[in-house]
């Protein structure tokens, strides 16, 4: 039998194990034009908690009873494909969280596990590693000597943008939600500071003196009060991508904050909301500069492995309580 992970009811707040559904179904067979594929790597992102509520976005909502789907890497194991997949290719695809699967192959691009580990074609060479470069670089426009400040900075994203930062010749100071991860920020990531935001007494304080020219690139993936205390700290002409705002995700009534168009205005500032896909012409040349840098050892990455299928709805929940450092992946 397969397993199959559905959507068993809509989360209120925060989700819980009880909104996902495990159940089992009869092996698919490949027929003519189709691929059998075994899925190998999960990805879990906080981007699927919006897809789980009932409401129009730029992704239709999952169905209830239906299988919840992700960024997937997949082992071809039969193929009735005419052309392009062959048993033992490997592909990334956005599929089901299912064990074993058929597909037309429309979606699915092979990847290659001798150039690098396939579970990096879920974070820093797929979805995470093209975001936090065109992110940074289209809507940031980093400069040489500028600050750039990130908000989750010890996550899929945010572990590249800083990266990418230091590169582009940035300071770059993170923020984040202990100290083991303000240590591999300094230590692994080489950002010139970070800051644990939930022992700081005075974020706004701290992110003035760790960014004492001030800020001009927020590269925001929280929202929230965090966000609230960098805006207090920009510059003149600061550019801001709005690439997420998980400290907001799982509220069931709208958070109201400081007005900020005053600063904006008073600071001449940029701020623009994105999602990746806005950029899917510059994929080809983005995949390619991060692959360079990879291969080069200019940017590394982290990934929290998470073993098992049972274990994905889990994975998934615990990017809500900072449990990752980096990639959170599920290898079935
Ligand atoms: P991460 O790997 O960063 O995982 C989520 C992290 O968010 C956690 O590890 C945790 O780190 C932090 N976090 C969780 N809850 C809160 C909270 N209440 N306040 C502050 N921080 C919190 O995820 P990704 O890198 O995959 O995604 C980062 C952001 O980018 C998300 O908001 C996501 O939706 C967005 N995104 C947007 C895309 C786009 O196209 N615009 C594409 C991909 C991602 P900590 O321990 O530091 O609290």
């Amino acid at each position: 039998m397969n397993k199959v992970i559905l959507l068993n009811k809509r989360p209120v707040g925060k989700p819980t194990l009880s909104d996902f559904k495990i159940v089992s179904e009869e092996m698919p067979v490949a027929k003519d034009g189709e691929v059998l594929l075994k899925t190998v790597y999960v990805s879990v992102d906080p981007y699927l908690r919006g897809r789980m509520n009932d409401s129009k976005s730029y992704v239709p909502p999952f169905e209830l009873n239906k299988p919840i789907q992700s960024g997937i890497i997949a082992e071809v194991i039969d193929s009735k494909h005419s052309d392009n997949f062959k048993k033992g290719d490997f592909v990334s695809g956005n599929l089901d969280w299912k064990e074993y699967q058929v597909s037309s192959g429309k979606g699915l691009y092979k990847v290659d596990e001798n150039e690098v580990k396939l579970s990096a074609y879920l974070g820093v060479l797929g979805m995470t590693g093209l975001t936090a470069y065109l992110g940074l670089t289209e809507i940031g426009l980093p400069k040489k000597d500028e600050t750039l400040v990130i908000s989750g900075a010890a996550g899929a994203v945010g572990t590249i943008v800083g990266q990418i930062g230091k590169l582009l010749g940035c300071k770059v100071v993170g923020i984040t939600g202990s100290d083991e991860k303000v240590a591999l920020l300094k230590s692994k990531f080489r950002f010139d500071s970070a800051i644990n935001y939930k022992t700081t007494p005075d974020l706004k304080e701290a992110i003035k003196n760790a960014c004492p020219n001030g800020v001009d690139i927020y590269f925001d993936n929280v929202g929230g009060e965090i966000s609230d205390a960098v805006l207090s700290n920009i510059n003149k002409y600061a550019r801001l991508p709005v690439c997420g705002a998980i400290s907001l995700y799982n509220n069931t009534t709208a958070a109201f904050g400081p007005r900020i168009q005053p600063i904006i205005v008073t600071k001449s500032a940029t701020m623009r909301g994105f999602i990746v896909g806005d950029f899917f012409e510059k994929f080809p040349a983005a995949t390619k500069q991060l692959t360079v840098w990879l291969k080069e050892k200019n940017i590394t990455y982290s990934e929290t492995i998470v073993e098992g299928f049972d274990n994905i709805p889990q994975a998934f929940l615990d990017l809500f309580e900072g449990k990752n450092e980096g990639k959170m992946i599920v290898k079935i």
